[in-house]
């Protein structure tokens, strides 16, 4: 029998878009997980810049942009940790509540990968978590090849294994807050609560 599966999203969700539900879904149908759990950041370690909403802003964005969708959950472990925030811990935590029948996909963007180095513990994350890799627009396709001397090919081929290919949405926070700024339409981009939650709160003016 396959172990149960779910799948973790972690992220700046700063704010969450329609790129984020949209991948999150396709993979949630490709893997077969019976959820999909967003998790925003505290902040990125590796963001120069912090978020630009506040920890509850971006929480209730998430929140509210997934609230159709009974595959998806969210979850505030990371806002609630003092930062930095590292993912092995939360993989960990999620393992622990689930039980080790259950297999943990952590998921990430294309353009996420060539981070991957600098991420904590990324040798016993590759090896206790399955890192998904979704293809993203306006990306190459991750060289996973050209970790094998970093990571050993057993690494390598797992990741190459988790790769799904997902639908390209060209979307991303940087413009959606740019748009935001510019006083332009973000419709296309953003969940109607969402727009809604922002025009309320005056964020990314
Ligand atoms: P920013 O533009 O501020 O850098 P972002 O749009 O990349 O933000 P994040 O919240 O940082 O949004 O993304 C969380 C995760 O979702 C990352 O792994 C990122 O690669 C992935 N992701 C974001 N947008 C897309 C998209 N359109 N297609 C595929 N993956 C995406």
């Amino acid at each position: 029998m396959m172990r149960e599966r779910i799948a973790l999203f972690g992220g700046s969700f700063d704010p969450i878009h329609r790129g984020h539900a949209t991948v999150a879904k396709a993979v949630a149908e490709q893997i077969r997980a019976a959820k999909v759990i967003f998790i925003p950041a505290k902040c990125s370690p590796l963001k120069r810049l912090s978020p630009h909403a506040g920890d509850d802003d971006r929480f209730n964005m998430v929140t509210l942009a997934t609230a159709d969708d009974d595959a998806f959950d969210v979850s505030d472990c990371e806002l609630k940790r003092p930062a930095p925030s590292f993912t092995i811990d939360t993989v960990r935590l999620f393992q622990r509540e689930y039980g080790k029948e259950t297999a943990i996909h952590w998921l990430l963007g294309a353009d996420s990968v060539k981070d991957l180095v600098h991420w904590y513990k990324i040798e016993e994350l590759i090896d206790e978590c399955n890192l998904t890799t979704m293809l993203r627009a306006g990306y190459p396709p991750p060289d996973f090849d050209s970790y094998e001397s970093v990571w050993g090919r057993d690494r390598v081929a797992k990741l190459k294994r988790n790769a799904v290919t997902t639908p390209l949405i060209d979307a991303s926070s940087t413009e959606v807050r740019r748009r935001l700024a510019a006083q332009e339409d973000v419709s296309d981009l953003l969940h109607p609560d969402v727009v809604a939650y922002i025009r309320e709160h005056r964020l990314y003016e």
